[in-house]
């Protein structure tokens, strides 16, 4: 017999910013450990064909695949919880499934029908759907609908839904991530919003088959009966899901309820044994960790908030907390803003600069744009005389290329030429097949994107880290360090300790050991592919030089 595919959709209810991107995540990451073939998609109601052209405090992080598509923050989250690389196919938002239908209508794709909204929209959001599951070959697709049921915006993607629940009843599964707030000092839940937001899935001509009670405090017997009794269904098949210590503890609550059996009975599939000793550790090793280690990230995105922060740097943030509970250590994360760097901007700047010997470890993430680089550049002067562990990621390393050159490598007046294109050292420019792109504005998904391999040099800090000579790490940037400048960087001491195979592009730069600690920074994105259970070798590397330091 042909095996069917199974869909489960995962929709949110009340509020957005309540954890469907990780109920999304650890139900597939619970379905997989019972050996299925997982998958997940994010749809994104938004009419910007893929997340690459929005700023991140507008939409948060720009998540990089392997083949180089840019979308959304929670992609990062199913790679991470799934430990596997998505492709472009499991991503969609409403401009790419418009763009899809009229490109496929001006080629005569609809034979001369009449092509409209309804049914055709549907339609081709189940055909994407479809080609994800091929394209992964998954048993089983896990698709998050973004937005709150109710907005208009993805009435269209519950449509899909409902089509396929219609032609496929036993083979799809749909998850109502919904929020309960508590209310009093006895932090009471109130189901009612969620009896609503049910009532506005029931106008779509939706039920949903699992509510997962998104609230402060875990779900307690009474109030469980009253959600289940009010939207119609059993108990069992409403979750509880209290506010954890680490997300990684999702996928652990889920089962005390029993989810990754219940769901596969509803798909009628086999529900298999399943082993969670590794992740139960790893949570474990996570909450039993008391020795601290003191990490600062030097960013610009600020005046918008911590919330804002975590949401733009989320894969840094990761990777950084997976290397620390892989040294067994606590994170203590600290947000940095540039502009306190800043001689024109606070008369504090050198005091300021002073704070940094309190860290244990320096970060500079990826940024594009001329604010707060001349902040980041002292501070990266000043972790880089005072022997503070630096990486730097993308910007980061760029930013540090440009500082050694001016203030070791005599160039004054360095820059990158995204900032001043009048400098007389560009030491940072744009790449020449960049050009074009600028010139005429073509700025969509026109940079260099997604994984591209770098050889790594002996003896280096970068090679002791992963221990191999050629890597693959994914990218997204315009700019390059200038080869006209490598070897008067490399005379004052720079190492360019990986490159692009044709050894055209600098991939890796950092200061010997001898000199520093840890100085290191990449043109590639290396947070973008930490893993829980597997931390980064470079991450690794580096919060092991900060854990030293903290021991002094
Ligand atoms: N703005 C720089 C560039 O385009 C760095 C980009 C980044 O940090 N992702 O090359």
């Amino acid at each position: 017999m042909k095996k069917k595919h199974k869909y489960i959709f995962v929709v949110g209810g009340v509020m957005s910013g309540v954890g469907k991107g990780i109920t999304a995540s650890s139900i597939g990451y619970i379905l997989k450990l019972r050996g299925y073939l997982v998958t997940a998609m994010k749809i994104d109601p938004y009419v910007n064909v893929d997340a690459g052209t929005m700023n991140p405090t507008e939409h948060g992080e720009v998540f990089v695949l392997a083949d180089g598509m840019e979308c959304d923050q929670d992609m990062g989250n199913y790679e991470r919880f799934l430990d596997c690389n998505l492709t472009r196919t499991n991503y969609m938002t409403t401009g790419s499934v418009y763009l899809s239908v009229i490109n496929k209508e001006r080629n005569l794709g609809y034979k001369g029908k009449f092509v409209s909204v309804v049914p055709h929209i549907p339609l081709e959001v189940i055909s994407k759907i479809d080609a994800a599951m091929k394209e992964n070959k998954a048993d089983i697709t896990i698709i998050e609908i973004g937005g709150t049921v109710g907005e208009y915006e993805n009435i269209l993607f519950l449509e899909a839904v409902k089509m396929l629940k219609i032609r496929h009843p036993e083979d799809v599964v749909l998850v109502l991530v919904s929020f309960l707030p508590a209310v009093g000092a006895s932090n009471e839940l109130k189901t009612k919003p969620t009896q609503h937001a049910v009532r506005a899935l029931n106008s779509a001509g939706l039920h949903p088959d699992i509510i997962i009670a998104r609230a402060k405090v875990p779900l307690d017997k009474k109030r469980r009966e009253k959600l289940a009794f009010h939207c119609s269904l059993r108990e069992n098949d409403v979750v509880s899901a209290p506010d954890v210590e680490t997300i990684y503890e999702v996928p652990l609550n889920f089962e005390k309820d029993k989810m990754g059996e219940n769901i596969l009975k509803k798909l009628h599939l086999r529900p298999k044994q399943q082993e969670m000793e590794e992740w139960r550790n790893f949570v474990k090793r996570i909450k039993e960790a008391t020795r601290e280690v003191k990490i600062g990230i030097v960013g610009k995105y600020f005046g918008t908030g911590d919330f804002t922060l975590s949401d733009a740097y989320i894969s840094v943030i990761e990777a950084v907390k997976h290397a620390a509970y892989f040294h067994k250590r606590k994170l203590e994360l600290v947000w940095l803003d540039a502009e306190d760097y800043e001689e024109t901007k606070t008369e504090t700047y050198t005091e300021n600069l002073k704070k940094l010997l309190d860290y244990d470890g320096i970060v500079v993430p990826g940024g594009f744009g001329s604010r707060g680089v001349d902040g980041i550049m002292n501070a990266i002067q000043f972790v880089r005389e005072n022997k503070i562990p630096y990486f730097g990621l993308c910007y980061g390393l760029q930013l540090a290329v440009v500082e050694f050159a001016r203030n070791k490598a005599h160039l004054k007046g360095a820059h990158t030429t995204e900032v001043n294109k009048e400098t007389k050292f560009p030491v940072i420019d744009v790449m020449e097949n960049q050009k074009k792109n600028i010139a005429e504005s073509q700025l969509g998904g026109t940079m260099r994107l997604g994984s591209y391999p770098a050889v790594l040099l002996k003896g280096t800090i970068a090679y002791e880290a992963y221990n191999t000579d050629t890597i693959f790490e994914r990218h997204r940037h315009r700019y390059e360090v200038n080869p006209v400048y490598i070897d008067k960087l490399k005379e004052e001491g720079m190492i360019f300790s990986g490159k692009s195979p044709d050894g055209k592009l600098m991939e890796i730069a950092e200061l010997s050991k001898e000199i520093h600690p840890f100085f290191l920074g990449t043109q590639f994105h290396p947070e973008l592919q930490s893993r829980p259970l597997h931390s980064h070798p470079l991450f690794a590397a580096f919060i092991k030089a900060a854990c030293e330091r903290s021991k002094k």
